[in-house]
């Protein structure tokens, strides 16, 4: 599968990767990997991302430090490599531009429908996360080379992609992946577990029961919403870092097939997060109505409006599906 992108990748002497805005454990994972193995196979490397990683991955830049990216940063580099994403606005106003420097873009992703920008992609739209594909980068390379280091990174992806290994995108290779990595970097899954999930201050528990509290069916059940509003956030001291995983709740209610979070964000958008536990909902197309994306059953997008209007409409286009 890597086997043009490696001979591509292993030519260039100084490479940048990014990750994906609002980062989460499956780009960071992906975007650490990748950065040591290629450190390993001797090309330079730097990590950017635009926004802040997440208190409870932290952990990962131990080894490979995550920088913001300045324009004039672009300059330094024969190549780009882009994980976990699969269009360049997902990454930011730097990444953007990085057209403009006219060298070869990269990009390892599993999200459909890519843009037709890049060198040799990478987009394995049936994959669990990007850290599985990274994982059969090493493999078809130098299987050897995944430290303990790495090993913990691409299990961090898999395990957040999957909501623990329970979507329908995990298949036996994935956990087939999964085991090898426990092997070569020493550790049991609770190691993981414990740093990303048991790591939770009280305020996000509170922020969570104000949240749970607005959990509301639609179209006879099979929609579920909750919402988080700026008084929400004001009231528990958070901010929309700690809504993380707040979405599954709605969908756990017996007989829903699809939910939205609608969340207030202080730039005045509500953020949209669509989830589907149906192969008769595609959340992608649906969140495509409103100028986002993702896969068939997690997407989000962003409404311009109120959250009443937000939820009108969004409940609205959802039920064509239906
Ligand atoms: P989340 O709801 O957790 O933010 O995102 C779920 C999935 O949808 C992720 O795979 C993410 O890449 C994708 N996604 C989230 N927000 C957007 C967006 O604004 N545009 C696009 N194209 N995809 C998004
Ligand atoms: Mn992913």
């Amino acid at each position: 599968m890597f086997k043009e992108f490696i001979s591509k990748v292993l030519q260039h002497d100084k490479v940048a990767i990014f990750s994906h805005l609002r980062p989460d454990g499956d780009c960071l994972g992906s975007q650490v990997a990748l950065a040591l193995w290629l450190k390993k196979n001797g090309v330079e490397v730097s990590a950017y991302n635009e926004d802040a990683i997440p208190e409870n991955m932290s952990w990962l830049l131990n080894s490979v430090s995550i920088k913001k990216p300045r324009p004039a940063d672009l300059e330094n580099y024969d190549a780009f490599i882009l994980v976990d994403g699969n269009a360049l606005h997902r990454f930011g106003g730097v990444a953007e531009q990085i057209l403009k420097t006219d060298k070869p873009v990269y990009m390892i992703d599993h999200h459909p429908e890519p843009d037709d920008i890049f060198e040799v992609p990478v987009s394995v739209v049936s994959a669990s996360s990007t850290c599985e594909l990274i994982y059969h980068l090493y493999a078809d390379h130098n299987v050897d080379q995944i430290d303990e280091e790495a090993a913990k990174a691409m299990y961090l992806g898999m395990v957040t992609d999957t909501g623990s290994f329970q979507f329908d995108s995990v298949k036996p290779a994935t956990m087939h992946a999964a085991a090898d990595l426990l092997e070569r970097g020493r550790f049991t899954p609770n190691l993981i577990a414990e740093k990303i999930y048991s790591s939770r201050p009280l305020r996000q528990l509170k922020l969570l029961s104000q949240a749970l509290d607005t959990i509301t069916l639609h179209e006879n059940g099979v929609f579920a919403s909750i919402t988080i509003t700026q008084e929400m956030f004001r009231l528990t001291d958070t901010s929309s870092e700690d809504t993380e995983g707040f979405v599954q709740y709605p969908l756990s209610v017996e007989g829903v097939k699809a939910c939205i979070l609608f969340r207030e964000d202080d730039n005045g958008r509500i953020k949209l997060s669509l989830r589907s536990q149906s192969d008769d909902i595609d959340v992608n197309k649906w969140a495509r109505n409103f100028n986002g994306g993702g896969h068939q059953k997690a997407a989000g997008a962003h409404y311009e409006g109120t959250l009443a209007d937000a939820i009108k409409d969004v409940i609205a286009v959802g039920a064509e599906q239906l």
